[in-house]
């Protein structure tokens, strides 16, 4: 086999050897089936149960009850920055929390097609912070709020989700999703994109919670509607079956050989800390670009003193099979993202090579 390298990229992302030496094994031909899972239908009582079985698993793992749906759509996590408002706003406003690129653009997208606002911004600050407590004025009257718990882009993860009181709160959780446990009945809609942490490009799981479809507008093209999508089971047209497939078996590792999210999560603590470490030791070598309160565990976001020290600091990585280590093109810098399905060792070599990179 080609060695693998340690892939810090931000999505598409690793995703844990063990799920992708299944999926090999079933490339061919599926036991039992003779089909390849890339070949075999979506009205198949293998998807069937490939359906069922991965949202019994997201269930589980997030604790879901039966007051909430789970969708596999398309069009990532940039379709639902339209899609939302077009099944919420109806002719309310909505309210954005705004703390990195990703939340500026779902507020973008949502301002062509009807009223939002933006709660709070920290564009001010460069992104570098979380709004505290006494910054939010949220609009008791809104028809959702939108957060991004994890700003893939800046590196900032919010602790814990805002109180939105009786306004639905909606959640990109793209690049934090089942990374750690959450507390799902605080939400009215949950969606990622999978290829950060869920599996691979190509689906988008939607958690929405009855009462919100409820208010869901019925006039939508069918696959705009979260209503239609709902009620034909994720089938509406051909779903992906393959990117589905690997979603699955990505919450199996996650139950059977993970242990649930605390463990996930305390996996990926360890993992971040590690880094932040590097960086804080680093007597200012390495500076961290968010507020050390708003650190993400998944993407963590440095600069070194200039940008052929950072040239440099990639070209040597890459040697030592430390990969995609590139910050983002909007804000320079070096991004080490850190998802569930990083290694702790590739984040130990990590650290090693920086602290030796430093001196
Ligand atoms: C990657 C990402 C997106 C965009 O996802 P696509 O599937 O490319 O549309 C949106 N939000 C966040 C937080 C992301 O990390």
């Amino acid at each position: 086999m080609q060695t693998r390298v340690y892939n810090f990229s931000p999505g598409p992302a690793v995703l844990p050897l063990e799920v992708l030496q299944e999926a090999q094994r079933d490339l061919l031909a599926l036991p039992g089936l003779g089909i390849s899972a890339l070949e075999i239908s979506h009205r198949s009582k293998w998807f069937d149960g490939v359906l069922a079985e991965t949202e019994a698993n997201l269930r589980r793992l997030l604790g879901a009850g039966e007051n909430f749906r789970i969708l596999f759509l398309q069009g990532g996590s940039r379709l639902q920055f339209s899609m939302i408002p077009m099944n919420l706003l109806r002719d309310r406003r909505a309210d954005y929390i705004i703390t990195g690129s990703w939340g500026q653009m779902a507020c973008e997208e949502a301002a062509r097609l009807g009223a939002v606002r933006a709660a709070y911004s920290s564009k001010a600050y460069n992104f570098d912070r979380l709004p505290r407590a006494d910054e939010l004025e949220l609009d008791p009257q809104a028809a959702y709020v939108h957060f991004t718990s994890n700003e893939t882009i800046q590196g900032v993860q919010f602790a814990a989700e805002p109180d939105t009181g009786s306004v639905p709160l909606v959640c990109d959780a793209s690049s934090d999703f089942l990374s750690r446990p959450i507390n799902l009945e605080r939400y009215g809609i949950v969606y990622a994109c999978a290829q950060k942490n869920a599996g691979p490009a190509g689906v988008t799981v939607v958690l929405i919670r009855d009462d919100v479809l409820d208010l869901c507008r019925d006039d939508l093209p069918s696959m705009l509607s979260f209503k239609q999508h709902a009620r034909e089971g994720s089938r509406l047209n051909t779903p992906p079956v393959f990117a589905v497939y690997l979603v699955m078996l990505v919450t199996r590792w996650l139950l059977n050989s993970v242990g649930g999210l605390e463990r996930m999560h305390a996996q990926n603590q360890a993992k971040a800390r590690l880094l932040y470490e590097a960086i804080d030791a680093s007597g200012g070598f390495y500076r961290g670009h968010a507020l050390p309160e708003a650190r993400s565990v998944m993407n963590v976001t440095f600069r070194l003193p200039d940008a052929e020290t950072e040239a440099r600091f990639l070209q040597q990585a890459a040697t030592r099979r430390l990969c995609e280590l590139k910050g983002h093109r909007s804000v320079g810098g070096i991004r080490a993202s850190i998802y569930n399905a990083m290694p702790v060792e590739g984040v130990q070599a990590l650290a090693e090579f920086m602290r030796e990179f430093a001196s």
